[in-house]
């Protein structure tokens, strides 16, 4: 595999920033495009727009082709039985407001719980708070060693006949740890409960098959995974999202509407209300294709790598500190430096061309249980190579003389 081959796939790597060449090491909040993923948004606009599944005339036709076309292609990503399992939706975040709403309506009650871990992001927190707050259910969370490790036992204890759902990231998005989630999701089935996967870091860095997890919902964005903002996937299994009710209302989700009685659409229609960003859901296909044709495990095997090597050359740093040590580690490498200020770091990491993350990067539980305020975040990608790493040692070693 030639990384600098791919590289020029990505226009933007050969910006520089303050006349330095960029080194993007921020991947976990977005990754960058390829030039191929950004065509195909243009040169739909250019010439093929136009709305999506009311349409007799041609464009209509054309476009509306496109999307399904997207969704098929998602489907096969994930390996998911049927296109009727595949929901899109603005992005992680909107697909779990959707299961906890839409489940949590027709499955939840007062007194009843879910099971979520330490190491969620906010968008897999509040959306249960709400729901806290409306319906009086109760979160349990499952806590995690040192390492960064979810403890097992400890989960298997959580679990009482009020448990409805568990929902639970596959990889964390500060300490990098690839979580046992097909064990995890089996101990959920024996228990009777269904399980929802926050695959938003996952899918962009291992194999994610929903039917070998046997996830029942699986959640992820676009714009992680090379393709654009704005768009995200649920994967939910058809027997569960029979069974739910409506998540919004409006055009495309009905099947007639009286002011007396409206009857909705069928899956995955019925979760899609109003126009959906059939643009981007094209340049969300070509990115999972573009991936497809590199090879995800081409894609780990390189990150693995390289985060090894990360790994080793920041730990030869005196006094920089790394959460995150489980030993299935995804290429997300949190540090401390010293007493440096998280934000003093990035900031003039930021100065030298290196785009890191600083801050609590939407966990702060998670921080609570580490004992700090935030952390500095490199994360990385496809595009990016041991030079770039030796960048960043040296970044923060330059850095540190400055304190
Ligand atoms: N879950 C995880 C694990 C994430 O890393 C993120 C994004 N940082 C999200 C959910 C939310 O994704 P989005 O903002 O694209 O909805």
């Amino acid at each position: 595999m030639d990384i600098h081959k791919i590289r020029e796939d990505f226009p933007i790597l050969s910006r520089k920033v303050y006349g330095k060449p960029l080194i993007y090491l921020d991947n976990a909040a977005t990754t960058q495009k390829p030039r191929l993923v950004i065509d195909s948004l243009v040169d739909e606009y250019y010439s093929v727009n136009a709305n999506v599944h009311r349409g007799v005339h041609y464009l209509s036709q054309q476009a509306t082709e496109l999307h399904e076309g997207s969704r098929a292609t998602v489907r096969e990503f994930i390996n998911a039985r049927s296109t009727n399992e595949v929901i899109f939706t603005r992005g992680t975040t909107e697909s779990i407001n959707l299961i906890v709403s839409s489940f949590g309506e027709e499955f939840m009650q007062e007194g009843d719980e879910v099971i979520l871990s330490v190491m969620e992001h906010h968008s897999n927190i509040v959306p249960w708070q709400l729901l806290a707050a409306r319906k009086g259910i109760a979160i349990k969370v499952i806590p995690m060693n040192d390492k960064g490790e979810l403890l097992l036992d400890e989960y298997e204890k959580l679990f009482s006949e009020k448990t409805k759902i568990v929902s639970v990231t596959q990889v964390s998005n500060v300490l990098g740890t690839v979580n046992p989630i097909k064990e995890m999701i089996a101990t959920a089935h024996a228990h009777g409960v269904p399980f929802l996967v926050d695959a938003a870091q996952s899918i962009p860095h291992i194999k994610v098959d929903v039917q070998d997890l046997d996830a029942d919902f699986l959640v992820f964005s676009a714009h992680k995974v090379y393709g654009p903002t704005g768009v995200g996937v649920l994967y939910g299994k058809e027997e569960w999202l029979d069974r739910m009710p409506p998540y919004q209302g409006g055009g495309e989700m009905i099947q007639h509407v009286s002011f007396e009685k409206t009857t909705f659409n069928e899956l995955p229609f019925k979760f899609e209300a109003g126009t959906p960003d059939y643009i981007g859901t094209t340049g969300l296909a070509k990115a999972l294709d573009y991936v497809t044709g590199i090879g995800i495990e081409n894609i780990a095997a390189h990150e693995h790598e390289l985060t090894a090597y990360a790994m080793q050359r920041m730990k030869e740093i005196p006094g920089l500190r790394i959460f995150g040590e489980a030993p299935h580690k995804s290429s997300v490498i949190s540090f401390l430096m010293g007493d440096i200020h998280h934000f003093d770091m990035g900031t003039l990491l930021d100065r030298l061309g290196i785009a890191v993350r600083t801050g609590h990067h939407c966990a702060q539980p998670l921080m609570q249980r580490l004992g700090i305020e935030g952390t500095v975040r490199a994360s990385l990608a496809i595009y990016n190579t041991k030079e770039e790493i030796d960048a960043l040692v040296a970044g923060i070693e330059r850095v540190s003389k400055m304190f």
